[in-house]
């Protein structure tokens, strides 16, 4: 069997340490996402899941623990290794879509590319692309500021996926919307990913949406529990 995508072992992490606030958020978690495989993440706002996901993405470091990405063990790598990794396999989606502003949506999901060393053309052919398959290709040339908050959040996730990414981390990336709007965003959001093939970890306070991915876990009090 290949190695999984991701694979979390042992991470503890607390934040303030050795100070009178000292908060410990996370207290031994193991975690392996198989390739293809998507993950929900359930937790109430405050258990620790973008600390989870920022370690898991190479953002932010464990106290202890180990993350691999694709078999690669990342500890004690160079930030420059860890960064090389996370540009090259991780990709992220949040709850606000932090697209450039003065950009079209057709560029926002292009630059990612061109800083990857993508030909511009070829960039540009892959972005319609990836605009086609969440369907606002007609929304190409507009700038963030004149898309709905549904279309935003569709474009932020084709960006993430721009570099083609294995793996893809997601903290409540339909959370800013309106219930009717966050379902259809959202399988938008699964038709993409079972597209690619890719292995995902979805951080969500909704249940109903938590039950349209392959499993389904919670983080609480610091461990993580099956659903
Ligand atoms: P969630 O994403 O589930 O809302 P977070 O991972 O953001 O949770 O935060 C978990 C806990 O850690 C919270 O109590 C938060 O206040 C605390 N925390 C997060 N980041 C920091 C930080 N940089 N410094 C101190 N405490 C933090």
């Amino acid at each position: 069997m290949s190695d999984p995508v991701l694979h979390l072992t042992g991470i503890t992490k607390a934040y303030n340490k050795g100070a009178p606030n000292e908060v410990t958020v996370l207290r031994g978690i193991d975690l392996s996402v198989a390739k293809g495989e998507v993950v929900a993440l359930v937790a109430p706002s405050g258990a620790g899941k973008s600390t989870l996901l920022h370690i898991a993405g190479l953002l932010d470091t464990p106290d202890a623990g180990r993350v691999a990405i694709g078999g690669d063990d990342m500890t004690g790598q160079s930030d420059r290794k860890r960064t090389r990794v996370r540009r090259a396999d991780v990709g992220f989606i949040y709850q606000f879509h932090h697209l450039l502003p003065e950009f079209t949506a057709l560029e926002n999901i292009v630059l990612p590319q061109l800083a990857h060393g993508v030909a511009k053309s070829d960039a540009e052919q892959r972005a319609t692309e990836l605009l086609t398959q969440v369907g606002i290709a007609e929304r190409a040339d507009h700038r963030p500021a004149a898309l709905s908050g549904g279309e935003q959040q569709r474009v932020a996730f084709c960006r993430s996926l721009a570099n083609q990414p294995r793996l893809l981390l997601a903290d409540e990336p339909t959370g800013n919307l309106d219930p009717g709007t966050s379902d259809q965003v959202f399988g938008a959001l699964m038709d993409l990913v079972r597209s690619t093939g890719l292995s995902a970890v979805i951080a969500t306070h909704n249940l109903e949406l938590a039950a349209r991915m392959d499993r389904q876990i919670r983080l609480d009090a610091g461990h993580l529990v099956p659903v």
